[in-house]
């Protein structure tokens, strides 16, 4: 082993531990505000996460190089299984910094739906970090792996985190929320995912359009897509635990841009809206986040969904981040 990593001195050389799973959570932006972006092209954002029960499990077990297989998704081709798979990177970045020269096998066992706007990829690193840090006996902080979280992307840290937080910045200055109650979700799911980056372009090209036009429809969308902050109403609605008040606040800028690639999201969310209490596009989506008062309420939304010939989840919030399940000698 070398000794070449930032935070080497902080490993424990007993014998690695010879298998720990790990589960983290998907989550939901119960708000999300986008600012213009920056000069490095990056939306500074105001958002309010909520760790949601759809979960990523991740098994790490010693290997002589840093590996990942796959499974609970329909079609394998739409995670990367080299360096651009979040979990491996996770990996390696906790090797860099810590000097461990020895390798993993990360098996991802993922019900969060790929590239739905829910932070599946960023809920693997989170677990791969936490995991690796385990098997590896490498001993990091919960600080110094929220560090090394930040560094692999935005929605990392929070997936770590858990709960409900809000999130500044690109999201990964995190300030957990006080939150009551237990909110019930259905999760519509689209056969297929939305691009992060083509969500925000698309998103950046009405905001352009519409202050370019002087036409009263499109000053209205423009009025829409005006920066916002987190209202002090939105945080009572999380703090009185009620369904009913929270959904009327939920909010999703960047939905412009969602509706623009994939317009049907918009209809269905609005052939939806009352039969729930709230509904918004998942973070950059497709995925549609529908909020219910009732836990059966939810469950006869997700049948009704699923005899239309839907993939409709069931999910609640907030739940814990990244934890160990369990650990073999
Ligand atoms: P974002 O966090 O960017 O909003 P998302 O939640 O919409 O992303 P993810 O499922 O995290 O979607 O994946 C987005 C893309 O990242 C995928 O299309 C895939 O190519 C790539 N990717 C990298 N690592 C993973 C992983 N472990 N699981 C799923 N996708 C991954």
């Amino acid at each position: 082993m070398s000794n070449a990593g930032e935070w080497a001195g902080e490993r424990d050389d007993a014998q690695p531990v010879a298998r720990v799973h790990v589960r983290a959570p998907g989550k939901v932006n119960l708000f999300l505000g986008v600012d213009a972006p920056d000069e490095d092209g990056y939306h500074p954002l105001s958002t309010v996460f909520q760790a949601v029960s759809l979960y990523e499990d991740v098994v790490a077990t010693p290997a002589d190089d840093v590996t990942v297989s796959v499974s609970g998704v329909a079609d394998p081709s739409t995670v990367p299984l080299d360096d651009r798979n979040l979990a491996l990177r996770a990996a390696k970045l906790l090797a860099v910094a810590t000097g461990f020269d020895g390798g993993v096998h990360l098996e991802l066992h993922k019900t969060v739906p790929v590239a739905g706007g829910m932070g599946g990829g960023s809920a693997d690193a989170a677990a791969a970090l936490l995991a690796c840090n385990e098997l590896w006996r490498t001993g990091l902080s919960h600080e110094r792996l929220h560090a090394l979280a930040a560094r692999l992307g935005a929605d990392v840290p929070f997936a770590l985190m858990g709960g409900t937080a809000v999130g500044s910045g690109r999201g990964d200055v995190l300030t957990p929320a006080l939150s009551r109650g237990r909110y019930e979700w259905v999760l519509l799911v689209d056969d297929e995912g939305l691009s992060t980056p083509a969500v925000y372009r698309a998103f950046d090209e009405i905001a352009a359009e519409d202050r370019a036009s002087s036409d009263e429809a499109e000053l209205a969308r423009a009025r829409r897509i005006d920066p916002v902050q987190v209202p002090p109403e939105f945080f009572e609605a999380l703090l009185s635990g009620d369904a009913l008040r929270l959904g009327g606040h939920l909010r999703n800028q960047l939905e412009a841009g969602s509706f623009r690639l994939r317009p049907a999201l918009e209809s269905t969310l609005e052939r939806l809206a009352a039969d729930v209490v709230g509904g918004i596009v998942s973070g950059s989506g497709p995925t549609l986040a529908l909020l219910c008062d009732t836990a059966e309420s939810a469950d006869a939304l997700a049948e009704r969904l699923r005899g239309e010939g839907r993939t409709a989840l069931r999910a609640h919030g907030p739940v814990r981040g990244a934890h160990v399940v369990s650990a073999a000698d």
